[in-house]
């Protein structure tokens, strides 16, 4: 079976590098918040081009930490997508601010631009981007549109590390970007972890202190945190996987390429090619299809696994169903929701796995 991840066959020379970071960390004996996450928050913040570097416990976390850093809670409205994690939502709700979901352009998944200036109001004060699929498109497109509306540009940037536009790199050109390190995202840890990017020396200051319960000095608590700490191991540990980065992403990439070139059926659909080289890490290779349920049981059937990402937008989940939203409607959500097919494309794969997932993808509906 090619399965949508396979984290057993990753090099033996990453895994004993990791096991190498973490008997580090267990023989230092300082677990939380210590030198291995200092570490890491610097060579992220690098790699993101970003001043600083903020590591939390998740990437929901990152996203709320950076909202109630900025001020944005209750009263306040940003503008994002259904098409995403709920945790994109969830975050915002639990930073006490409003959602408002703007629809896609079906042709890349990512968020409309007339859709979102519908859904402008006296009371945005951000855009959250999604870069959803490892895309990011036109972010110096989107920075002059916020600038223009008066509204800050935040990037969720969970599904999308090392992605650039015009070399600014996920993350850089928004006042934050939200980083999550779950196990699956193409910087995985190996359990829960995330991180705020920013070159806001004030918003960093802030969400250190927030994620720490509120603790500005030891023992004195400014303002009401939460308790969203990254651990030493996990710090460790991303560290190491982060040295293999810049390769799996290259390899994902020469996948997708791949997939590209030999995916051949009318049934089928691609999503649009990257805009420019490097501006999609190909987190997940999304293909289209009125049929799912067929082309699911086909490739399994064929050794291919395949997933939904997400076959529920957020509105039609039962905790968000009274969302605000574009006065038209969210209807190129909808459809992407219940056509869309998350086929295999991670680095441990082969040329030859890549080819039989095209074959299982170009035989189907065949008589
Ligand atoms: C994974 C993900 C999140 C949430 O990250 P966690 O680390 O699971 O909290 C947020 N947004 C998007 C787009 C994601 O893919």
């Amino acid at each position: 079976m090619i399965a949508l991840n396979d984290f057993k066959a990753e090099p033996a020379a990453l895994r004993d590098a990791e096991l190498q970071a973490v008997e580090r960390v267990l023989r230092s004996g300082w677990y939380v918040l210590g030198p291995e996450v200092a570490a890491f928050e610097a060579g992220w913040a690098a790699a993101c081009g970003t001043a600083h570097a903020v590591g939390v416990a998740n990437g929901m976390d990152a996203i709320e930490i950076g909202l109630r850093a900025l001020g944005i809670g209750a009263g306040d409205e940003v503008i994002t997508t259904g098409m995403t994690a709920v945790a994109t939502v969830l975050a915002i709700r639990r930073a006490g601010a409003t959602p408002v979901l703007a629809d896609i352009d079906p042709a890349t998944a990512l968020l409309d631009r007339a859709s979102v200036q519908r859904c402008l109001g006296p009371r945005t004060k951000a855009l959250l981007l999604v870069h959803l699929y490892g895309q990011v498109r036109d972010l110096d497109g989107w920075d002059a549109w916020a600038r223009d509306a008066g509204v800050l540009l935040l990037e969720d940037c969970a599904q999308a590390h090392l992605a650039a536009w015009n070399g600014r790199p996920a993350g850089s050109v928004g006042r934050f970007g939200a980083c999550s390190f779950y196990p699956t995202k193409n910087l995985g840890a190996i359990g829960d972890a995330g991180a705020i990017v920013t070159g806001d020396a004030d918003l960093a200051e802030r969400a250190r202190v927030l994620r720490n319960y509120g603790q500005s000095t030891r023992y004195v608590h400014t303002v009401e945190g939460l308790n969203s700490r990254l651990d030493e191991i996990q710090a460790a540990l991303l560290q190491v996987r982060q040295r293999w980065l810049a390769e799996f992403t290259l390899r994902r990439q020469a996948i997708a390429a791949r997939y590209r070139a030999g995916i051949r059926n009318p049934r089928v659909g691609l999503l649009a090619a990257p805009a420019q080289p490097g501006s999609h890490v190909h987190h997940l290779f999304v293909v289209t299809t009125p049929g799912r349920e067929a082309l699911m049981a086909h490739l399994q059937a064929h050794g291919v696994q395949s997933l939904i990402h997400y076959p529920v937008p957020v509105h039609q989940q039962v905790p968000y169903a009274s969302l605000a939203r574009d006065p038209q409607g969210l209807s190129a959500t909808e459809r992407h929701a219940a056509t869309c097919l998350s086929i295999p494309c991670h680095p441990q794969m082969a040329d030859a796995d890549a080819d039989r997932v095209i074959d299982a993808l170009n035989r189907y509906g065949e008589h």
